[in-house]
């Protein structure tokens, strides 16, 4: 058996080690691999791009919508 993986924790397969991260835990140390915490990071940044993305355009709309009752009530 080689000794050039680890098992990955995330993938619950192995991967050659220079792929992988060691972690600390509450319940002890664990490997994953960079592929798969660059993912979750990427959409962890993804989802809250898309939250600031959301959050402006619903800022606009309320705005463009503030505007509207304000001419209307003139
Ligand atoms: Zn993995």
């Amino acid at each position: 058996m080689s000794d050039d993986t680890i098992y990955c924790y995330h993938c619950q397969r192995r991967h050659p080690k220079e792929e992988m991260r060691k972690l600390e835990t509450k319940t002890g140390t664990r490997w994953r691999c960079i592929a798969s915490i660059n993912a979750a990071k990427q959409s962890r940044e993804a989802r809250e791009a898309y939250g600031r993305q959301m959050t402006e355009a619903n800022k606009a709309e309320a705005q463009s919508k503030a505007r509207i009752i304000l001419h209307a009530g003139r």
